[in-house]
């Protein structure tokens, strides 16, 4: 009796004291409504005050997508008395006199009409842009939620009050949860990544389990291109992704989700797009799922490792080389151990799309720093150099480890001990191009591993495959200064290429 009486005192204490906590702590609550027809989602915002006198909020985010009149889509801005409110459009600012108002709350409604009678031009249009149509809503939170000035880091919950019964939902911080109206919350700081909505009636939310991490495939069911999404992702979640996992030896993840919805334009082919949220990809196509937007899906799901959970340097433009190239080749090489990619795919893949392109490329021998600077302003001569020229060289590197291990290692072996060093690091602390380099030298020559880095990722000059050895499978031919790969007589993929 005595021991219960201990117990119940001290479950008492942990309830008020969480309570306490939660009273303190600042938060920010959003609802949200639609009505499933209009172009208008309504916001309520409470919110708590951490400076007395006034709040000053920031809403849009001109970088996501290279929008700069995000601020025409929110509209109808009310606070209630004593409350009172001053806009500056210009530099994207609201602020709140309180006034001494004892409840802080803001409303505002976000337009996102989308003019169907106006073709579209781009799938950057509706990629960056929320789309709140008949049937349809999808956004991501710097769509329609309130960035703070201070350093409060607060809770913030999202729940919806009016929504469509029959519509399918689906947010990715918390994909299990299938009613709107169920409140979720996050730390302030950790939904600065970005968070994804769809609601929708013509909408499919497919679970599968993948070596034990959930995944979520969120599709449109019938476009205009007459796509079957759910059945072209199918193998992606047969085969793709247990290769991925099974290549890093890795299922250390909460959930992934992928979500591709078919844009609402009346084009009749204006190409995909797509970015990436905290564990998941998001993608909106305007055309027949085809070759290309599988490699693409591969290549973005790929990124949970080189990229997300392992980068070289400080920044991602410090060594793309790596973060895309080496992305890329791994992500190839899983392509063809699923066989989603068969040889003909995988070879056009290396000579086409690398190989041609690279070897004809006039800006091919650029020192990787000038790299940045022009990776927007000419993305079809430096956005796509590193892809290739990291592409090419994991590739190259790839035979070296095999030819130096007579078989016994390839580059996984080698990257697999760049990803245990990496979990061994601190969270603040990168990965170097001397870790990637003192990594290697367990399997060729530390000098000459930092002198090829040096000459061809760091310095630009392209790799000269004319005395090149590869494994016996491949064989490299060069005309006109391009290299072509081609498999020696029976060499089979998924023998080169398995885990
Ligand atoms: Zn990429």
């Amino acid at each position: 009796m005595k021991t219960n009486k201990i117990k119940i005192i001290i479950i008492l204490l942990l309830i008020f004291s969480s309570f306490s906590y939660a009273q303190q702590n600042p938060f920010m609550d959003y609802v949200l409504s639609w009505d499933g027809e209009s172009s208008i989602l309504e916001v309520e915002l409470t919110y708590s005050v951490s400076q007395k006198d006034s709040t000053v909020f920031i809403f849009g985010d001109p970088d996501f997508g290279g929008q700069n009149d995000i601020f025409n889509t929110i509209k109808n801005i009310r606070v209630s008395k004593p409350e009172e409110l001053r806009l500056d459009e210009a530099n994207r600012r609201i602020t709140v006199f309180h006034n001494g108002a004892k409840k802080n709350k803001i409303s505002y409604e976000i337009d996102g009409s989308f003019n169907v009678d106006k073709p579209t031009v781009a799938s950057q249009t509706e990629l960056f842009r929320p789309v709140i149509t008949k049937g349809m809503l999808t956004m991501v939170n710097i769509h329609f939620t309130m960035k703070i000035t201070d350093e409060s880091n607060p809770l913030v919950s999202f729940s919806w009050h009016k929504y469509p019964e029959n519509f399918t939902y689906f947010n990715s911080v918390q994909p299990s949860q299938k009613n709107p109206s169920m409140r979720f919350t996050d730390n302030y700081d950790k939904l600065s990544h970005i968070l994804y909505f769809v609601m929708g009636d013509n909408i499919d939310v497919k679970e599968y389990n993948v070596m034990g991490v959930p995944y979520y495939c969120v599709t449109t069911i019938e476009d205009r291109y007459g796509n079957d999404l759910q059945g072209n992702f199918i193998p992606f979640f047969e085969s793709y992704f247990p290769s991925i996992h099974r290549f890093w030896n890795d299922t250390d993840f909460p959930f992934y989700s992928l979500t591709v919805t078919a844009l609402q334009n009346n084009q009749k082919e204006i190409g995909a797009g797509g970015f990436g949220i905290k564990n998941g990809f998001v993608m909106k196509l305007g055309k027949k799922f085809d070759t290309r937007e599988k490699y693409v899906t591969a290549h973005e799901t790929s990124h949970s490792w080189i990229g997300i959970k392992m980068m070289l340097g400080h920044d991602s433009f410090d060594n793309q080389w790596f973060g895309e190239g080496f992305n890329d080749y791994i992500t190839i090489i899983n392509l063809a151990n699923s066989k989603i990619f068969e040889k003909e795919d995988f070879l056009n893949y290396m000579n086409e799309d690398n190989f041609k392109k690279h070897y004809k490329s006039e800006i091919k021998g650029v020192h990787n720093d000038s790299i940045a600077a022009k990776y927007w302003t000419d993305y079809a001569n430096y956005g796509v150099l590193p892809y290739k020229r990291g592409l090419i060289y994991a590739f190259y590197l790839d035979n070296q480890i095999r030819l130096a291990s007579n078989g016994k290692f390839t580059l996984r072996n080698m990257l697999l001990d760049l990803h245990a060093l990496r979990r061994t690091k601190k969270h603040d602390e990168i990965l170097t191009v001397d870790d990637f380099i003192d990594v290697g030298a367990a399997y060729l020559d530390k000098k000459e591993l930092a002198e090829q880095i040096a000459q061809h990722m760091i310095e630009g000059q392209p790799i000269d495959f004319t005395n090149i050895k590869l494994i016996d499978e491949f064989d490299i031919e060069i005309n006109d200064g391009v290299p072509k790969l081609s498999l020696t007589g029976n060499s089979d993929l998924l023998k080169i290429y398995r885990w």
